[in-house]
């Protein structure tokens, strides 16, 4: 091995490279294979004249070599300029409204976000006088009538991780970056490997950790990307009044499960669509959600702005009755019954009792479930789905 950045003086080397080589800089691992996992509070500096230098690592709450190292290898996944460490999922979705919404300001939030994402709108960000306007995520360019001149964030989801819709992203981050509102795209479903919003105009990605790139369901950690200084000085300046902190450890176990993301996306994407396709002929299934079929609503953009499908996706059933629905999610043996995604493990839920919507009624016309595709052999899954649906057909 080189220099170990793993930065070739051509093009660009291949995802999974990149991350195996990424943050191996001696001063983050003083020489062994891996960053060390810096706990610091203190950090002490050389002299007094360092004290308040600005820039350094001066608190541990700043971040340290375990932090430089997890943001390191963020950027090789998003392609970013910038990165911001935070304590959660949930709270890089929620920085960006309040590093850029304000008093008076009016945002424009997708309506199949993520329902804690929702939340925080309706319940915290509207007491402090910001009015939030669900949008339907199939608006495309059209979003240009909703903005205002109060407008100060758009902020989306794609595809929606509970019904999966795919949106115009280009085309809302043109009609944004016309009246200089800030775009935020919350890329948990692909991981950050399939799909690049910054590389489509958006201002803002945000990445729950929690997810795919840390990989093993034992940890939560957010990140958020932006090629804008601007923004990114700003976003910095809130996490660190809202005095957020990402442990050494946690940053550690993050940036261990992203060295296999590129590997694990890849065995996701092709388990969850055998399940997917298999899922589809079935007997007691009406339809299944999944934008890499081709005649998913979300197809065309899909196959237009994405590079892959994660193994996270919709199944509706025809059964109706609540007490089938459980029958099923009981049955099965392989698939856990737990939120989250991208752990090695399967999961499956039942997302009617959460889906919220203020634009339009969703009827899909049966129960909807959400499956979480893990690391098992796809065949044993599909086994376990067969006796599982077995009643119901
Ligand atoms: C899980 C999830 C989050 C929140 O992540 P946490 O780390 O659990 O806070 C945000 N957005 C999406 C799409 C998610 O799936």
């Amino acid at each position: 091995m080189g220099s170990g950045s793993g930065k070739s003086g051509g093009g660009k080397r291949h995802l999974g490279t990149r991350l195996t080589h990424a943050a191996r800089d001696r001063k983050l691992t003083q020489n062994g294979v891996n960053p060390v996992v810096q706990r610091a509070s203190t950090v002490l500096v050389e002299s007094a004249s360092k004290l308040f230098e600005p820039g350094g690592w001066t608190y541990g709450r700043h971040g340290t070599a375990t932090h430089e190292a997890l943001r390191q290898a963020l950027m090789e996944i998003e392609d970013a300029k910038h990165c911001a460490l935070v304590a959660s999922g949930l709270m890089a979705c929620t920085v960006p409204f309040i590093a850029f919404a304000e008093t008076g300001a009016h945002v424009l939030v997708g309506d199949n976000t993520y329902g804690p994402t929702r939340r925080f709108c309706d319940r915290t960000l509207s007491r402090w006088g910001c009015e939030t306007e669900y949008f339907d995520t199939t608006i495309g360019g059209g979003i240009e009538k909703l903005i205002r001149p109060t407008t100060k964030l758009i902020f989306l989801e794609s595809p929606g991780s509970m019904t999966f819709e795919i949106a115009d992203a280009p085309a809302i981050a043109a009609a944004a970056k016309a009246k200089n509102v800030v775009t935020v795209m919350d890329n948990t479903w692909s991981g950050g490997v399939f799909y690049r919003p910054l590389s489509l105009g958006f201002d803002v990605s945000v990445q729950a950790n929690t997810k795919y790139v840390s990989g093993g369901a034992d940890v939560l950690n957010g990140a958020i990307f932006t090629n804008d200084e601007a923004l990114m000085a700003r976003l910095k300046e809130t996490i660190a009044d809202l005095g957020s902190n990402v442990s050494a450890d946690d940053a550690y176990t993050v940036l261990r499960g992203a060295r296999s993301l590129a590997l694990r996306m890849d065995r996701h994407q092709a388990s969850a669509l055998a399940v997917a396709r298999w899922l589809k002929t079935h007997p007691a299934i009406q339809r299944v959600l999944h934008p890499a079929l081709e005649d998913d609503p979300g197809h065309a953009l899909w196959k237009r702005d994405f590079s892959g499908a994660s193994g996270l996706f919709g199944i509706v059933l025809k059964a109706s009755s609540t007490q089938q629905t459980h029958a099923f999610l009981d049955a099965l043996e392989l698939f856990g019954l737990g939120f989250s995604y991208g752990g090695f493990e399967s999961l499956a839920i039942h997302c009617d009792p959460q889906l919220k919507r203020s634009t339009v009624k969703l009827a899909y016309g049966g129960p909807l479930i959400r499956l979480s595709i893990g690391l098992e052999d796809p065949a044993d899954l599909i086994a376990d789905l067969d006796q599982a649906l077995k009643p119901l057909a």
